[in-house]
C-alpha cells in the first residue's frame, strides 16, 4: 500500500474509534491466525457484581463485610470494586435518604469514615491480595493464595465455590489472622456483542483463544457461553506473554485483547497488540491499537481494515 493509503486506513480508523500506531501494525493485522481475549473487562463487562457472601466461621456477616470492603479499598481490581459497592450497600441500605442525589459523591467520604484501617497492603498478581487490619493479616483471593499462605479451606466452602464456579461466577476466598473466614461470589456478564464477535473471528478463518488468570471452571464456563473451545486459564500474569509467544512459535500471526496492567506484557509480545478502551493507561501504551470504544466488534473492524488496505493494492 502506498503512503497515502496507509494514511486514508489511519483515518478511517479514527473515525470509528479504532486508533492504530503506525503503519507497521495496520499493516500486521491483515494475516492475525489468532486473536487472544483477555477474559475479565475484556470478554466480560467488567462491571462484576457479588451475587453471594458467605461466612464459614463465627464471624458476623456485616464484620465480614466490612473486613473484606477495607482491604479491597486500596486494590484497582475489577473485583474490588464489586466487593465494596456490595458492602456499601449492606450497611447503608435504608440508612440513607430516598434521594441518592449526592450520594454518589460523597460515597468515597462515607466509606473512609467507615473502613478499619489497612496497612501493609500489597496487591499478589494473579492470585489476590493482603494486607494487616487490627495487626493481624488478611488474604482476599483464590486458592493459589490460600494455599501457598497455609490457609486450610473447609470441605463446605469448597463444595459452595465449585458451585459458584460452575456457574461462571468468580469465587474469591477471605481468611483473617491465618484462618478461613468466608467467600464472596462474583458475576460478571459477557459483553453484549462477544459471541457474535466470536463467531465472526471463525469465519474468518481466525481461531480465537481466551487467556485468564481465573480459575479453570469459571474460565470454562464462560468460553462455552462465549463461543471459545481454546482456553487458557490460571496463568500468571507473566505467563501470559509466554502463550503469545508459544501461538507464534510455528509463524502464526497473533492478536492479543486485552485491558489490564496483568494484559500489556501480552500485548507488547503479540504482532497485534489491541487495547480495550476504558482500560488501564499501560494497556494502552503497550498496545499498537486502542479500541476507543470498548465494544469487540471493532476487532473484526480493525483486522478487515488492514486487509482492505493491504490486499487491494500490493
Ligand atoms: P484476569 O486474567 O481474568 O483479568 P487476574 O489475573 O486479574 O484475572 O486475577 C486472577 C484471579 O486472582 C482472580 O480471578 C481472583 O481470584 C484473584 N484476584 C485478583 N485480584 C483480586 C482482588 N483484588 N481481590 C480478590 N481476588 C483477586
Ligand atoms: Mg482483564
Amino acid at each position: 500500500a502506498t503512503p497515502t493509503a496507509v494514511m486514508v486506513a489511519t483515518g478511517i480508523g479514527a473515525n470509528h474509534g479504532v486508533l492504530v500506531k503506525g503503519g507497521d501494525a495496520l499493516e500486521r493485522a491483515q494475516n492475525v491466525n489468532y486473536v487472544i481475549f483477555d477474559k475479565t473487562g475484556t470478554l466480560t463487562q467488567g462491571k462484576a457484581v457479588v451475587t453471594t457472601a458467605k461466612v464459614f466461621s463465627g464471624m458476623d456477616l456485616g464484620d465480614f463485610l466490612t473486613l473484606v470492603a477495607s482491604a479491597e479499598a486500596s486494590s484497582e481490581h475489577p473485583l474490588a470494586k464489586a466487593v465494596l459497592e456490595y458492602a456499601f450497600h449492606f450497611h447503608f441500605f435504608g440508612k440513607l435518604p430516598s434521594s441518592k442525589d449526592g450520594i454518589e459523591q460523597r460515597k468515597e467520604q462515607i466509606l473512609s469514615q467507615w473502613l478499619l484501617e489497612a496497612e501493609d497492603f500489597s496487591a499478589v498478581p494473579g492470585k489476590g491480595v493482603q494486607c494487616l487490619i487490627n495487626d493481624k493479616k488478611v488474604l482476599i483471593g483464590n486458592r493459589a493464595l490460600m494455599n501457598e499462605n497455609g490457609v486450610t479451606v473447609p470441605p463446605e466452602a469448597e463444595s459452595f465455590l465449585v458451585d459458584l464456579e460452575l456457574n461462571a461466577k468468580t469465587g474469591i476466598l477471605v481468611a483473617y489472622d491465618s484462618s478461613f473466614v468466608g467467600l464472596m461470589g462474583i458475576a460478571d456478564p459477557l459483553k453484549r456483542e462477544a459471541a457474535v464477535v466470536v463467531e465472526g473471528l471463525k469465519k474468518m478463518g481466525i481461531h480465537p483463544v481466551m487467556l485468564t488468570g481465573d480459575n479453570w471452571r469459571t474460565a470454562q464456563a464462560v468460553a462455552k457461553e462465549v463461543g471459545i473451545e481454546d482456553v487458557r486459564a490460571e496463568v500468571m500474569p507473566a505467563g501470559k506473554a509466554d502463550v503469545v509467544r508459544s501461538l507464534q512459535k510455528d509463524g502464526s500471526i497473533v492478536a492479543m485483547v486485552g485491558d489490564g496492567i496483568n494484559d500489556s506484557p501480552a500485548l507488547a509480545a503479540a504482532d497485534v497488540g489491541m487495547a480495550i478502551g476504558g482500560g488501564t493507561d499501560i494497556a494502552i501504551e503497550a498496545a499498537d491499537y486502542v479500541l476507543v470504544r470498548n465494544n469487540l466488534e471493532d476487532v473484526i473492524t480493525a483486522i478487515d481494515l488492514s486487509r482492505k488496505t493491504f490486499n487491494r493494492i500490493r
